[in-house]
């Protein structure tokens, strides 16, 4: 029946993609390179009916809800501390506002009954042809899957292994961003949101949510043309940061201070991923690995989206993996390329050069134009699914 499926990476839509086919009678494994699960990152937010609606039908919603942070207001300041602009919690915090940690975590917890996990594993090689996909991975150990699943992020490995270099499908936006927690010793923003300086091209913000007093989350983006940096390399990451923040007032010598200790950092360029097709053969890509766009391209709520209408298809489609896939993407393709294209301004928006600081500044203290923006967002997240009924009927 093909049922036997290896997803790589359990972040956001791997353990939500396992969740699903787990429930709908798939055997399922996921690997992940990290050797836990990955903690950290900032706020991530749900925005709309179809994001609500399928975070319900996966049985998360009220537990999200518990932990949401209640959004994330942001005060922009100047080098002297001085308020340019204030932006409400809804802005960045959409409808549902969560640590990117707590929802990792809720997700891999909620599929766990319907999944093997193997941390510290990765695929080092895959071959396919008629009787699935045969895979050695990084620890030696070797299996036969009847599809895979790369959900493995921006830099997928999945998708460098089927499809071909990140080259042919990532394109650098001309910012990074990077996030770490630290102990709120600084009292920075406490029960305000985020407070954030910018200066041309660099904006540093620190904010706690209502969750941990005890806890801020730091919050860096600048603008750089493409660096040539290990990815897993924490040390130089945070070295790169330290020098493009040198020299800039207002708590960022405070900021930069703590980042020595910090255990979460996440730092990555602020890129988009093009894919013409998310699948080849019986390999198939979802959430960042097929069309991330880093931040601000709504990257979690399609993920969560996709991996719905993935699981949805696969199962309707009763062991033909390429109707399904062929499905899967004709549903989603257009409505994630819409949401990814906020990720395009991202960096513009927050680290903009001095005319565009000023611009920004101006627009947005416009309530009738914010309220226009805030409208236009919520447009964007929207999509007819189907509501694969005959499955939910089955599975009770
Ligand atoms: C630690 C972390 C912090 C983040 N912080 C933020 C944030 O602050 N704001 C924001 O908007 N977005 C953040 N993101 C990105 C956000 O999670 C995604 O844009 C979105 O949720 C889509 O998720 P995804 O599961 O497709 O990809 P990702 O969340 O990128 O997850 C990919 C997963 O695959 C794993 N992986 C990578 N390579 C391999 C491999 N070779 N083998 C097996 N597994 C592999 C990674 O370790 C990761 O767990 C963060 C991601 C991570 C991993």
């Amino acid at each position: 029946m093909g049922k036997k499926v290896l997803i790589s990476g359990a972040s956001i839509a791997g353990p939500a993609l396992a969740y699903w086919l787990g429930r709908h009678g798939f055997e399922v494994t996921v690997v992940e390179l990290a050797p836990h699960l990955r903690k950290g990152g900032q706020s991530v937010d749900f925005r709309g009916d179809t994001h609500l609606t399928v975070l319900e039908r996966m049985g998360v919603l009220d537990e999200l809800r518990r932990v949401q942070t209640g959004g994330s207001p942001i005060t922009f300041v100047d080098e002297t501390g001085r308020a340019r602009l204030r932006l409400p919690a809804e802005f960045a915090g959409g409808d549902i506002e969560v640590l990117r940690g707590d929802l990792a975590r809720i997700l891999h917890a909620h599929s766990l009954p319907y999944a093997e996990y193997r941390f510290g594993e990765s695929v080092a090689e895959l071959r396919q042809d008629d009787a699935g996909v045969h895979v050695r991975f990084r620890s030696g150990a070797a299996g036969t899957f009847d599809l895979v699943i790369g959900a493995d992020g921006l830099h997928s490995n999945i998708r460098r292994l089927a499809f071909g270099p990140e080259e042919q499908y990532v394109t650098h936006l001309g910012y990074y961003a990077a996030a770490w927690s630290l102990p709120n010793h600084l009292g920075v923003g406490f029960g305000e949101g985020s407070v954030g300086v910018n200066v041309p091209g660099r904006f540093a913000a620190v904010g706690t949510g209502k969750q941990d007093p005890q806890t801020a989350g730091a919050f860096f983006v600048f603008a750089a043309d493409q660096l040539i940096y290990d990815r897993h390399d924490q040390e130089r990451q945070k070295a790169i940061i330290a020098e493009a923040f040198a020299g800039i007032g207002w708590q960022v010598p405070r900021l930069l201070a703590t980042l020595r200790e910090a255990d979460d950092l996440y730092f990555d360029s602020i890129s988009r991923a093009d894919v013409p097709s998310w699948s080849n053969g019986r390999v198939a890509l979802v959430g960042d690995a097929a069309c991330g766009a880093t931040i601000g391209g709504m990257g979690t709520g399609t993920g969560i989206v996709a991996a719905y209408a993935l699981a949805g298809e696969l199962t309707a489609a009763d062991g033909d993996h390429a109707a399904a896939f062929t499905r899967y993407e004709g549903l989603l393709r257009e409505y994630a390329q819409r949401c990814q294209k906020g990720g395009d301004r991202t960096g513009r928006f927050l680290a903009p050069g001095s005319f565009g600081l000023r611009m920004r500044n101006w627009t947005l203290s416009r309530p009738r134009i914010l309220n226009w923006m805030l409208a236009e967002g919520k447009k964007v997240t929207g999509i007819d699914l189907p509501e694969y009924r005959q499955l939910e009927a089955s599975l009770g």
